[in-house]
């Protein structure tokens, strides 16, 4: 069973509402320094035109936050009004001094005042060092976020979770939801609630682990922060849009997940396409015409593939990414069955010619495939214009 979207509370990130009723939005991140400022005003307005709604750029020091101001001036200068996060590790003292910037701080939870490579045990009274370390620095950090009105990421991920939280709770979702825990009672202290929270892993099964255990937490805490969906280090290529597809899908169809970044070891703009076929194919966000095929099998007597190619190419030149759903099938077999919640089918006989479905009626029985291409358009713009 698909589940209903978990109900969360609006934040803002810029003019981009994150969680309640707002769309799952796609965010990205620059690859390049932050201090390359052509190079990073490229990519963002790259990113910007294929459809990137938030996008992340990494501080790495102080003089980072100086360069980020700069590539958000140029931006808002040629009207990309696109939110821009800094992304901050290790330091309070930079993740501070960027809310003064950035539309959000995403902070690292577990490195925001731990140190990752030290003791690996802890007595209880280390242990709490370390926690009233972190309750005095992210206190003043997100005193001053609330003080700013910004929004703040609050990240958790299992790679980089503080080392006292793996020896007291393991290494998987409970440190990571304890972690995330720990730093939500400083926010509660401050009554402090823009807040968005992301537990990632590279291995999809804790990613998703973690993100259940996490909501199931926070809704019988009736906490409904919005959540930000990835698989972290998921690489490059096939591999890595499938570990992706399948970590945020598994959520989505929980109904978790209020915003998303698909990370690819690929040109970023890469990102969005997988991250929009992601949404599509949960059937939460429709962003073109959605076309369903069957693979063909020996009773297919046309080239299935080469049409299917050939719609799609010429329905998007000529009615661009509309709100619509065509199926392609190689015969009758399970073709309309198949097809039935689609708005369109087109299915072979075995003479090689095709027919045209609407709605399941026959609206062009036994043509060539020029007819259907033909046609197809048509029929398409007066569905649509009806709309
Ligand atoms: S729809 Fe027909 S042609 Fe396509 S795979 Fe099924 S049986 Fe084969």
């Amino acid at each position: 069973m698909v589940a209903k979207r978990r109900q969360t509370k609006e934040v803002a990130v810029g003019h981009v509402g994150v969680g309640g009723n707002n769309t799952i939005s796609i965010q990205s991140m620059t690859n390049i320094p932050t201090k390359n400022v052509a190079g990073n005003v490229r990519q963002i307005c790259e990113l910007f035109e294929g459809g990137c709604e938030i996008v992340r750029l990494a501080i790495t020091d102080l003089e980072d936050i100086k360069f980020f101001a700069e590539i958000k001036k140029i931006l808002r200068a040629r009207n990309i009004p696109v939110p821009m996060v800094a992304d901050v590790h290790f330091s309070p003292a930079i993740a501070l001094n960027c809310l003064e910037v950035a539309d959000k701080v995403r902070i690292n939870a577990g490195n925001f005042s731990d140190k990752l490579v030290g003791p690996q045990s802890f007595s209880d009274d280390e242990f709490l060092v370390g926690k009233n370390k972190l309750q005095k620095s992210l206190g003043k950090f997100l005193r001053k976020a609330k003080d700013l009105k910004k929004s703040v990421r609050i990240g958790i991920n299992h790679g980089s979770l503080a080392p006292r939280m793996v020896y007291k709770f393991g290494h998987g979702d409970v440190a990571m939801w304890e972690s995330a825990k720990e730093c939500l009672e400083v926010a509660w202290e401050i009554k402090f609630e823009n807040i968005i929270l992301s537990f990632k892993a590279s291995d999809v099964k804790k990613m998703i682990a973690a993100n259940r255990l996490a909501c199931s937490k926070l809704d019988e805490m009736e906490k409904n922060y919005p959540i930000h969906l990835g698989v972290t280090e998921s690489g490059s290529g096939d591999y890595a849009r499938i570990k992706s597809a399948i970590g945020m899908g598994c959520l989505l169809m929980d109904g978790i997940g209020d915003t998303l970044r698909v990370s690819l070891t690929e040109d970023p703009v890469r990102e969005i396409e997988v991250a929009r076929n992601i949404l599509q194919g949960c059937g939460v966000r429709r962003y073109g015409i959605e076309f369903i095929a069957c693979p063909s099998c020996g009773r297919t007597s046309y080239d299935i593939q080469s049409i299917l190619g050939e719609l799609r190419a010429h329905l998007e030149k000529q009615i661009g990414a509309r709100n619509l759903k065509i199926a392609v099938m190689g015969c009758m077999v399970n073709g309309l069955g198949e097809a039935a919640d689609a708005d369109f089918a087109i299915i072979g006989s075995p003479n090689g010619t095709l027919s045209l479905y609407q709605n399941r009626n026959c609206v062009l029985k036994n043509v060539s495939r020029e007819e259907i291409c033909k046609n197809l358009t048509k029929i398409c713009r007066l569905k649509l214009d009806g709309m």
